[in-house]
């Protein structure tokens, strides 16, 4: 395993930082051509709330707020990431994603571009607009898996099946994406092995990166209610760690871990509020894992 600074500096020579970027899209399972109400734990921001602006603001401008706001840590020694991160950011029409990449990959600093997407969104035409962006600067693409088990995905109202994660990341490579999947610990009714089920089918997929994440609950999300009437349990921190660890254990070499847990909004975190502690976390994570 090696850890996104090793694999940035590796590749680009230095620190890379993101600048988050929303675009005006929104998500097949919320816009009811997939499904309504969204995967259960996803916030009503669209897992965007990082993101500087709403869709409504230019792409440029978006970076350079973004930009502005990591600048002082950032240093000059530093590049970016253009991230189209809210909501499926391939969910638009093939001209508009090239139009926001074209733009990004003209702004000062941008040297890669990631975009956050579903396995379902990737069409002949996008996949076209996205191979032609891999040949102009590193492309990295992430897919929600969350859980290999079809079972647990119609739980938590995922819409779409495991296989076309599979048949997804084949095509990625294919046009020289580096694929990122996130994958969520924790999910009702899921033991272990079934959480280590769902890290070996995006090792065998193909997958480049891994972020892993608590299951968190957040307010105004159907997890919400499950949570109120006790329906699930959220894992402690330790009890976690184990797991990420377990997962490690089977990632191959070169496998890069993005990241090695999700900290939710605080302003809409119900649980666990381990996770709300971000410097104390984090001081964990380097101990346990040496890094
Ligand atoms: S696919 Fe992504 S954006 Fe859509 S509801 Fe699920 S987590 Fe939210």
């Amino acid at each position: 395993m090696i850890t996104a600074n090793k694999h940035f500096r590796d590749v680009f020579g230095h620190k890379m930082y993101k600048a988050s970027i929303s675009l005006d899209v929104t998500c097949p399972n919320r816009d009811g051509s997939k499904g309504v109400g969204g995967c259960i734990f996803c916030s009503e921001g669209g897992s965007g709330e990082f993101a500087a602006y709403c869709g409504n603001t230019s792409v440029p401008d978006q970076i350079k707020e973004a930009i502005a706001q990591v600048k002082k840590k950032a240093g000059t020694d530093a590049g970016y990431i253009a991230y189209f991160q809210s909501f499926t950011s391939t969910y638009c029409s093939p001209s508009y994603l090239k139009k926001a990449m074209d733009e990004a990959s003209l702004c000062e600093g941008i040297e890669a571009v990631s975009v956050a997407t579903r396995p379902d969104c990737l069409g002949g035409d996008i996949l076209d607009v996205l191979k032609r962006q891999a040949e102009k600067m590193p492309l990295y693409v992430e897919l929600g898996l969350q859980t290999s088990n079809d079972e647990t995905a119609k739980l938590i109202n995922r819409c779409y099946e495991t296989i076309e994660y599979i048949e997804a990341v084949k095509k990625l490579k294919s046009i020289g994406a580096n694929v990122i999947t996130h994958i969520i610990f924790g999910l009702p009714g899921e033991t272990k092995d079934m959480m280590m089920e769902s890290v070996k089918t995006a090792v065998d997929a193909g997958s480049d990166g891994y972020k892993f994440t608590c299951l968190y609950v957040l307010c105004n999300t159907p997890l919400e209610k499950l949570w109120e009437d006790n329906k699930i349990a959220i894992l402690e921190m330790e009890e976690y760690f184990d797991i990420v660890e377990a997962a490690i254990a089977i990632l191959p070499d070169n496998a890069v871990v993005h990241r090695f847990t999700g900290d939710g909004p605080k302003k809409i975190l119900i649980a666990p509020l381990w996770t709300k502690n971000k410097r104390q976390v984090v001081n964990y994570i380097n101990r346990r894992f040496g890094l």
